[in-house]
């Protein structure tokens, strides 16, 4: 038969390396896609969906496309393990899915005691939201339901983690929400471990100009580390100061999700090394790991990065078992945020593999300052963004 390629994760990373796949070689590939679910809520521009800009429907994709119009079998079925040694994948349900090669995509896994006090338990109570989802259904209507005067804390993750510019977007969409409402006596504290933050100058800028006195962010040196959180209390415990919060955003340390971990492709770091030229696992010459899972060199964890490392996975493994021509690697990511109505900003940057890393080659970032017009425009770009890529990953 024909040789098989196998996928599993069908999010940004994964449903792109398979559609990818079967639109490219579907007579001479064979390509399954494993996910868990049968929708997939997108994390980007859940943000949107917080400050209401957006529908949950509008951001939840289903399979149908790919299983009918590329004719890649889905299984909608949890993946248990790998076994590399016979090249199978084990399903939770026993049955095995055999490959030829192997494309691992699963995204995040929280590191929930990486904030001590939050468990997965905590999250019915403190969301998340960093997966999307019912967290983000669950973070929606908590922050409907908060009162003028009311306090929002926020516990920022460490690096690295997906969408490094995702909390601070999340916060403005929080403050337009309250500033649409006429809540001015609402607050919003981003407790952070980092001494800094992707884009703050525009961030903070923004949020001078639109939500002055509504957002306060602390570094380490003002709270001296995060110490623990309580569900019951609504507290967050820092060392030298406690907040307490009407709604608690926790956003804990992440690592690839667990069947990385199990396959034996992680290392110490919780993601996954692989070949900067491929995006080959450097544990198993068989298995590819793309998106949030992988140790991506310079690019940051995003929708954007997974898509176009996918794209040089499908190329590679199309060549191996089709014989087509592989080019070099080229890869390329944006992150867009939205800070109030039609001011978008956005930060990306192109990349090539060097022999140790993904490295950058050139990038580009909004300026403070900039005028109306080109807000808007870079925020009706990352409309168009959407778009785009949700019909590049789903079809
Ligand atoms: P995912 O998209 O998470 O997909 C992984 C899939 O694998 C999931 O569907 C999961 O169900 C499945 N899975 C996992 N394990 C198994 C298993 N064992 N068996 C079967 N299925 C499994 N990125 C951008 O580019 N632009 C943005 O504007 C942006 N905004 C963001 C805003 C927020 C609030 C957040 C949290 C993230 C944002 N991101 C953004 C980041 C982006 O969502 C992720 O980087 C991206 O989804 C990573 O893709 P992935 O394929 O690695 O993982």
């Amino acid at each position: 038969g024909k040789p098989r390629v196998v996928v599993i994760g069908g999010g940004a990373g994964g449903a792109t390396a398979a559609r990818y796949m079967a639109k490219d070689a579907g007579e001479d590939l064979d390509v399954t896609l494993i996910e868990a679910n049968p929708q997939y809520t997108t994390c980007f521009f859940s943000n949107l969906y917080l400050g209401g800009y957006r529908s949950f429907d509008s951001i939840t994709h289903g399979y149908d496309n790919l299983a009918s119009n590329y004719g890649i079998t889905v299984v909608n079925a949890m993946a248990d393990s790998v076994d590399r040694e016979a090249r199978e994948v084990v399903m939770a349900d026993g049955s095995k899915v055999p490959y030829d090669r192997l494309i691992v995509a699963p995204g995040i896994d929280l590191i929930y005691d990486s904030v001590p006090g939050y468990s997965e338990e905590a999250a019915e109570v403190m969301p998340h939201a960093w997966k999307a989802g019912p967290q983000t259904k669950l973070l929606k209507a908590r922050l409907d339901a908060i009162e003028n005067g009311q306090q929002v804390v926020m516990v920022a993750p460490p690096n690295p983690y997906r969408c490094p510019p995702g909390p601070y977007e999340r916060v403005s969409m929080m403050a337009h929400l309250f500033k649409e409402k006429g809540y001015d006596d609402c607050k919003i504290v981003i407790i952070d471990p980092k001494p800094k933050f992707s884009k703050q100058g525009l961030f903070t800028e923004g949020w001078e100009k639109y939500y002055p006195g509504m957002i306060e962010w602390y570094g380490p040196d003002v709270h001296g580390g995060i110490a623990s959180v309580d569900p019951q209390t609504g507290e967050v415990e820092t060392d030298l100061d406690t907040f307490r919060g009407d709604l608690v955003n926790v956003i804990p340390a992440q690592k690839a999700g667990m069947i990385a971990a199990s396959a034996g492709l992680t290392n110490d770091s919780g993601f996954c090394p692989i070949d900067p030229a491929s995006m080959r696992s450097q544990a198993d010459e068989n298995i590819f790991v793309i998106g949030d899972a992988s140790i991506a060199g310079d690019m940051p964890k995003s929708g954007f990065s997974a898509n176009s490392q996918a794209k040089v996975a499908a190329m590679t493994i199309r060549g191996e078992l089709t014989g087509s021509k592989v080019f070099p690697a080229k890869y390329s990511n944006t992150c867009w945020s939205l800070i109030e109505t039609n001011d978008g900003v956005k930060v990306g940057a192109q990349y090539a593999p060097s022999a140790e890393k993904i490295a950058s080659t050139s990038s580009f970032i909004s300026q403070t300052g900039e005028d109306d017009a080109l807000r808007q425009a870079t925020y009706e770009e990352s409309v168009g963004w959407y778009k785009g890529i949700t019909t590049d990953i789903f079809g």
